[in-house]
């Protein structure tokens, strides 16, 4: 039933490479890469082929064969309908993506990525990180007997270091912001023989995130009417669109959703670009005009280094953009643990905090994807909450 192939295409010339474990980047368009800007000559994985009908594992529409991949489950994350949200906001699902191993969607791209290892010999990755990505890594990593190096803020959450060390990465903090480490991180890679899992630099980042638009698809058996992602350098919501056009293009769906990516007020570089320049951003459009800073750590980036592919796919598939304030996602966040039972570090939050914000249309199915697990985060989340301070020592004390 399945007979499909796999290239790379250019998502900026349209060169068709074979994949193979060495090319991450279309080499003509790479040349105008400079750093601390977006990256150029971001590939896309292209399927030619044709399916009867919807496979029920991801694998299939992936572009590394099954025997490669970690035992680790990946995805297949619940897909819910939270009662108690629904009689207040209509017709929502909630994609629990903080149910994955290490705790966050990132788990999708680091499967593919450890496959894509294993298939092509590497024993080493390298990859910088505002913490999940790295724990992810690390994580699956392990599950498949890989030599994981990290290399993250050193002011990322405590508890997302503390996992990496405990699957046993190599982690190096750094003296400086995600952007610092994201470019440490690319000098290691060129100067050792370490496969790179940068988020957009290896495309494997990208496609392994459309897994989740994947189990969209088929849990509710049709295309949702919109979906709502957090957006830091771009990834996930390229990956989401990916997923869907994918399932397009092979004639499974009938049409895209409308998805709207949400960025926190203060790190909002691909917002401000679709907004002033949508038809033709330019590199100065991604320049945040002061340095970044949201309580959602994880959408805390300087440069999108998605940023172009990104808005690419916002502009053909007829995507949109909002931002949230930190109070706004410190708002979700705690009103989704509430209402639903669902708790979200504050990046995972953020999306339920651009629902709440966006103009719906009354009837409309909306998916709210929440990337992260609240644990992750426990400074983030008590910025939410009234600690109580006072112990007791009889029942007295509180009747
Ligand atoms: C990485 C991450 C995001 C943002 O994804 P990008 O691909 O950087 O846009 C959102 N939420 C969580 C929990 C993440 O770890």
């Amino acid at each position: 039933m399945s007979d499909l192939s796999f290239k790379y295409i250019c998502t900026e010339c349209g060169l068709v490479f074979d994949i193979d474990g060495e090319i991450m980047l279309c080499p003509e368009c790479a040349k105008k890469n400079q750093m601390e800007r977006p990256l150029r000559g971001v590939l896309e994985v292209y399927i030619e082929g044709h399916l009867d009908r919807m496979p029920d594992d991801n694998r299939v529409l992936l572009p590394i064969e099954k025997q490669f991949y970690p035992d680790i489950p990946v995805g297949y994350t619940p897909l819910w309908r939270p009662e108690r949200l629904r009689n207040e906001h209509g017709d929502i699902y909630l994609k629990d993506d903080t149910r994955n191993p290490t705790g966050s969607l990132k788990d999708r791209a680091s499967w593919l990525v450890a496959a894509q290892a294993k298939k092509f010999g590497h024993k080493r990755i390298a990859v910088a990180s505002t913490g999940n990505a790295a724990s992810s890594m690390a994580g699956i990593g392990a599950s498949a007997g890989l030599d994981i190096t990290i290399f993250v803020p050193k002011s990322a959450p405590p508890a997302k270091l503390v996992q990496s060390l405990q699957y046993g990465a190599r982690v190096i903090p750094v003296d400086g912001n995600y952007d610092m480490a994201f470019d440490i991180s690319m000098e290691y890679v060129a100067r050792t023989d370490s496969l790179s899992r940068n988020t957009a630099h290896n495309p494997m980042t990208i496609e392994g995130k459309k897994t989740a638009a994947l189990e969209i698809f088929r849990d509710l058996g049709r295309v949702p009417d919109y979906v709502f992602v957090p957006v830091g350098d771009g990834v996930i919501i390229s990956g989401v669109f990916k997923g869907f056009s994918d399932l397009v293009q092979l004639g499974l769906a009938d049409g895209m959703p409308k998805i709207i990516g949400i960025q926190a007020e203060d790190s909002s570089a691909i917002y401000r670009s679709f907004k002033r320049n949508p038809k033709n951003p330019s590199v100065d459009d991604f320049r945040d005009p002061k340095a970044t800073s949201t309580i959602a750590d994880s959408i805390c980036v300087d440069i999108p280094r998605n940023g172009y592919y990104a808005l690419s796919l916002l502009r053909k598939h007829k995507g949109d953009m909002i931002t949230v304030t930190d109070g706004e996602i410190t708002k979700a966040q705690k009103s989704l643990s509430t209402i639903s039972g669902l708790f979200s570090e504050p990046a995972g939050a953020t999306s339920y905090a651009g629902f709440l914000k966006y103009e719906v249309p009354k009837d409309a199915l909306s998916v709210i994807l929440v990337t992260g697990n609240g644990l992750k985060d426990i400074d983030g989340a008590r910025k939410g909450v009234i600690f109580p301070e006072r112990a007791i020592k009889s029942v007295e004390e509180i009747l």
